[in-house]
Parts: structure tokens; C-alpha cells; sequence
């Protein structure tokens, strides 16, 4: 799991919680465990089917105002997630923040890559992607490129 960590701020109807957390851009929106949710009181508006390393899992979905890098804060989703979750930075949390994501993410990308089976090593290219055929160095700084099976 890649992990660099960024200073966040959220928000809730019952309160604000900051500190660092490490940034997981594999995770659409930022994930709250349950604790901090009812803590700052955001609670769940709907359900959403999440895949995680130990397969799908619905978490509730719920909005707070988050704040990444001392960036201004901005209304969004979250992932309320069961209590062992830790609270984790979301790619749409970065976005939404205007990151550029485009420098983070060749890092992060190459950090997934570098746990995944998929992943060869060529005498004379580098890093390639078995699924995909790619060099990874380059395709991980493509902002328009994606993993071909859903890690990035
Ligand atoms: S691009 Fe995706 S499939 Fe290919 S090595 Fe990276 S994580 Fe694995």
C-alpha cells in the first residue's frame, strides 16, 4: 500500500479533528474509522461497495468538510469505515484540494507497482507491466493512464 503522509483537517456537524495521516490514493474518498465519524458526527447518507485487499466491503458514505496540506477546506465524501481502519487520505480528498496529483502520483503509483505480481523486470527497459506491457517509469507519469486491473 503506498503511503506518504499529508497534514488534514475535517469536519463535522459536532466537531474538527487535524493531524497527519498517510495519503492512499488506491481509496477514492478519505476514510473516517467509525469512531471519528460519530466523534465529528458525520454519519452515513448511503451505502457503497468498497474492494479492499481482503475483497469488497460495503462502508457508509457520509459528507464533511476536509482540508488537505492547509488547503481550503471543501464539503465532500467520505467512507465511514469499521473501527481497525485507520483514517486515510483519499485521492478525491487531494483533488478536490488541488493537489497536483500528477507529481504525487508517479511516486504512489510506482509504489503499488512495486507490490504487485504483475510487475517484471526488463534486462534493458526497466520495470515493465506484465497486464499491460508498459514501462512503468513512463506510464506511471502519464496523468491520463491507469493501471489495466484497477491498482491506480
Ligand atoms: S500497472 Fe497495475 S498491473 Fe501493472 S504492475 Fe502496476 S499495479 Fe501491477
Amino acid at each position: 500500500m503506498p503511503e506518504y503522509n499529508e497534514e488534514y483537517e475535517i469536519s463535522g456537524p459536532k466537531g474538527t479533528k487535524r493531524g497527519t495521516a498517510f495519503v492512499d490514493t488506491g481509496a477514492s474518498f478519505t476514510v473516517l474509522p467509525k469512531p471519528v465519524a460519530d466523534e465529528l458526527g458525520v454519519t452515513a447518507y448511503r451505502p457503497e461497495t468498497v474492494d479492499t485487499n481482503n475483497g469488497p466491503v460495503t462502508w457508509g458514505v457520509g459528507r464533511a468538510d476536509v482540508s488537505v496540506g492547509g488547503k481550503p477546506a471543501r464539503e465532500q465524501d467520505v467512507f465511514i469505515a469499521p473501527a481497525e481502519n485507520p483514517l486515510a487520505i483519499g485521492a478525491n480528498s487531494l483533488q478536490i484540494s488541488g493537489f497536483k496529483l500528477r507529481a504525487m502520483s508517479a511516486r504512489a503509483r510506482l509504489s503499488i507497482c512495486d507490490d504487485c505480481d504483475q510487475k517484471r523486470r526488463h534486462p534493458y527497459l526497466g520495470d515493465t507491466c506484465a497486464a499491460c506491457g508498459c514501462l512503468l517509469e513512463l506510464k506511471s507519469r502519464l496523468p491520463g493512464s491507469h493501471c489495466p486491473i484497477g491498482k491506480w
